[in-house]
């Protein structure tokens, strides 16, 4: 932390400004090696001036932006220089940089820094991360709730009851005659409070897998039913084979689109039918494991004609299960559709080639993705493996000290659990982090955050 790091901080590549960030407690006179101005540099004052190579040469002309410790996002004096967006001018920036006595930056040092100046938790560390890797609205949204501290204070709760417990249960062993054990049933009533609401960090964690992953939603029917047009149109490109011919489709395709701030996961498949053809048939066995590991079908048969068997046989098989039912082909007819036994609210008559039909899909599968199911982005909630693996970890030492209170064992026995317990949920915050858990979170960021 003694030593000045700089890196890029605007993605490699061609724009508008690159951004070179220069933080610690020499980035002032580092930058002064390398940009000539006529007003010093000040205090969150931008300034325009001459960046410089170390022999006197102008690499650019653009605007450095100091900013004092420890009012910055690093908690150190950091000096950002605004430049041309072209990679070899950030480059020779840069490298003037490193001539004038910085040195570079590893993957996340800059929020590794905030992190051990205080400036953020670890949970909110990681929010940032997420937030920059957020494919979704839904996603954003979560990660800025966590980088406000939302898990943070959850978590810095839980401790904070269990660690009231310990210090009652410390005066009482200490000072056994003069400080009364606490009640039992007390102790036993808080801590189920915080398993509760533990257990339902990890119960929203479950649930956020749709945020986090996308939901995985499979194209099933008849060959021919307009399966890959549908996809084509949900995906606004032509990206699947469409043919004439049935069983087109051979393979699985997976494509993914974000709907209603959801990122869904498309698996478009070959028909759903009994098939002599060997190529085929591998391909309709993918299909069924695609249905298998979907959470929705969106079921497509061609609505322009009665059902025939395999269009009966695909509705049957997906009847119990969350679907959307699309009876295509409208513009040819609605055969199928009038005559149809499908109660499903969600059944649509359309045309995949339509693009009102395409939106009425879209809508079906946004109100499935998000009916009731996913949390809300703006409560606390666990966004990592890591954080999830903590929880686990302090609810099994939780549920070791209700085992104790339950079995009458004396009372003072919970404290290792308690502790255990609040060890575990402090590697979330980083309040007890080892080195291992540091490096662990900030190898998945990338240089220059
Ligand atoms: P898949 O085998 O289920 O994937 O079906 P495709 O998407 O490959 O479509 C098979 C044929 O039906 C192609 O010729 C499409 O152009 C045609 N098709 C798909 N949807 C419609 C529709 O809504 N109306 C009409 N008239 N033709 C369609
Ligand atoms: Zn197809």
């Amino acid at each position: 932390m003694n030593e000045t790091i700089a890196a890029l901080a605007t993605p490699p590549g061609r724009g508008a400004i690159a951004i070179v960030r220069c933080s610690g407690p020499e980035a002032r006179a580092i930058a002064a090696r390398v940009f000539r101005s006529r007003e010093p540099l000040r205090d969150r004052a931008a300034v325009y001036g001459e960046i410089l190579d170390l022999d006197g040469a102008v690499i650019d002309r653009g605007l450095a932006l100091a900013m004092d410790a420890p009012r910055t996002a690093t908690g150190e004096d950091v000096v950002e220089l605004h430049v041309h967006g072209s990679p070899v001018v950030a480059r020779e920036t840069l490298r003037a940089l490193f001539r004038a006595g910085a040195r570079p930056a590893q993957p996340g040092e800059f929020t590794r820094r905030a992190f051990l100046n205080g400036k953020l938790d670890l949970s909110a560390a990681e929010a940032v991360a997420d937030m920059i890797d957020a494919e979704t609205r839904a996603g954003a949204r979560a990660a800025a709730a966590n980088l406000a501290g939302a898990l943070r204070d959850a978590v810095g709760g839980a401790r904070a009851g269990l660690g009231a417990i310990l210090e009652e249960l410390a005066g009482s062993i200490d000072y056994p005659d003069e400080v009364p054990e606490p009640p039992r049933s007390g102790v036993a009533a808080t801590v189920a409070a915080i398993d509760g609401q533990l257990a339902e960090l990890e119960r929203d964690w479950e649930r956020g897998r749709l945020v986090r992953e996308g939901m995985a939603l499979a194209i099933v029917g008849p060959p021919n039913a307009g399966k890959s047009s549908l996809l084509n149109g949900l995906l606004g490109e032509e990206r699947a084979i469409v043919s004439e011919i049935a069983g087109t489709t051979r393979d699985v395709i997976e494509e993914r689109v974000v709907v209603d701030g959801v990122a869904v996961r498309i698996v478009d498949t070959a028909g759903l039918r009994a098939s002599d053809d060997r190529l085929e048939r591998i391909g309709i066995g993918r299909a069924e494991q695609a249905l298998a590991g979907a959470a929705l079908a969106l079921v497509v048969v061609d609505g322009s004609r009665p059902l025939d068997d395999d269009a009966r046989a695909i509705l049957e098989r997906t009847r119990a299960r969350p679907r959307i039912v699309l009876f295509n082909k409208a513009d040819l007819g609605r055969a199928a559709f009038e005559t149809r036994d499908v109660r499903d609210a969600d059944a649509l008559s359309g045309s995949a080639h339509a693009a009102e039909t395409v939106a009425a899909v879209r809508a079906a599968i946004g109100a499935a993705a998000l009916g009731g199911e996913a949390p809300d982005p703006g409560r606390p909630h666990l966004a990592s493996a890591r954080q999830a693996a903590a929880v686990a970890r302090g609810r099994d030492a939780l549920a070791q000290a209700r085992a104790t209170l339950d079995r009458g064992d004396p009372l003072d026995l919970v404290a290792p659990d308690l502790v255990a317990a609040v060890a575990a949920l402090g590697e979330i915050t980083g309040a007890a982090a080892t080195e291992a858990i540091l490096d662990g979170v900030f190898a998945r960021f990338c240089i220059g955050k």
